[in-house]
């Protein structure tokens, strides 16, 4: 069920401590680590502790933490001095995603660019 931990969800592992990561950020309802494979050298992970599939379920169960995981995402910019960097949550195995449990990367530190592939 949207919101409650799912024992095969690997991010919510990473959320009760069971696999490791390597953390940067911790708040009431998100957690940060860095990506395990980076494609920038900023690339971290900002995720609700709580399950959500997706950023569009998580929009729709719980807007106020998907609103955190905004806010986390402009802190690890700032912690990482980061002047620009890009915000993404693919959605959908079309659009990439491969773990399914809500996710917004942040990806810095060297040029991006426009379009994405
Ligand atoms: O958007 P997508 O679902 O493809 O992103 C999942 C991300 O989770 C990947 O960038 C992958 O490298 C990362 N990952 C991780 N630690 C794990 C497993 C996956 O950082 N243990």
């Amino acid at each position: 069920m949207a919101g409650e931990p799912q024992d095969d969800c690997l991010f919510c592992k990473i959320v009760a401590g069971r696999i490791p990561a390597t953390i940067v950020r911790e708040s009431d309802t998100t957690v940060a680590f860095r990506d395990i494979n980076p494609k920038a050298p900023t690339h971290v992970l900002v995720i609700p502790k709580a399950h959500y599939a997706d950023a569009a379920e998580l929009a729709a169960g719980a807007p106020e933490v998907a609103a955190d995981v905004l806010r986390e995402t402009r802190a690890v910019a700032d912690d990482e001095k980061l002047d620009s960097y890009r915000i993404v949550f693919n959605t959908g195995s079309g659009a990439g995603q491969t773990v399914w449990h809500a996710h917004a990367h942040v990806l810095g530190g060297r040029g991006l660019e426009w379009p994405p592939g």
